[in-house]
């Protein structure tokens, strides 16, 4: 019944692994013994990944999605001219943007707030990413905002914050139709249920509520 014991470095790499989402300890073992088979290069490969990966990924300056150093601060969806930049899709996390994207219905552009209001946990409007967002609106370039927030509380006390926000601007406001899972992340919601809510969308009305 003992535990095999390995070596203090093998025993790190297993704890580190183990902070990965769905890495339990027994998968984190086998990953370990895996790495340590690798040859040199491989593991050399993966260190220095991991060591400039901060350095060479940034946000990108229009929509706050990830986006490489070589790409002068903007995604490929920011600069992509087959894309429709008057339709802004605000979401909360860039893993949400590869969500919807999976779908491939959305042709608009993305909005990243990065975060969602939680006011019981001290996180209010400033502590989302607003600025940006304001001034693509008072440029006077976006028609159309979709609220593609969690349906879950926060997700919609966002929702609804942003929609007073902007309530006296000419903007159409909608919101992602019904249908998904209720409290979920939309990180993880499955694509063909985001496309069909994208294309349901509807205008968003307070006493929607
Ligand atoms: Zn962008």
């Amino acid at each position: 019944m003992n535990e095999p014991s390995y070596p203090a470095a093998l025993t790190e790499l297993m704890d580190l692994l183990r902070g990965l989402p769905g890495v339990g300890k027994r998968t984190a073992e086998r990953m370990a013994l895996c790495m340590f088979q690798w040859d040199e290069e491989r593991r050399q490969a993966l260190s220095e990944n991991l060591r400039t990966l901060s350095s060479r990924i940034c946000r990108c300056r229009e929509c706050g999605n990830l986006a490489g150093e070589e790409e002068q601060n903007l995604c490929g969806i920011c600069a992509s001219p087959f894309r429709d930049h008057s339709l802004v899709c605000v979401v909360e996390e860039p893993t949400q943007i590869r969500s919807i994207e999976a779908g491939g219905v959305f042709k608009g552009v993305y909005h990243v707030l990065g975060g969602r209001l939680a006011p019981l946990e001290g996180r209010g409007p400033d502590s989302l990413s607003l600025k940006p967002l304001d001034d693509r609106i008072a440029a006077g370039s976006v028609q159309e905002l979709i609220l593609a927030l969690s349906p879950d509380v926060e997700g919609q006390a966002t929702a609804v914050y942003l929609a007073d926000r902007y309530q006296d601007s000419p903007l159409k406001i909608s919101r992602l139709a019904q249908g998904l899972p209720a409290g979920s992340d939309l990180s993880y919601a499955d694509p063909a249920t985001i496309a069909i809510a994208l294309n349901g969308r509807t205008s968003f009305h307070r006493e929607g509520r």
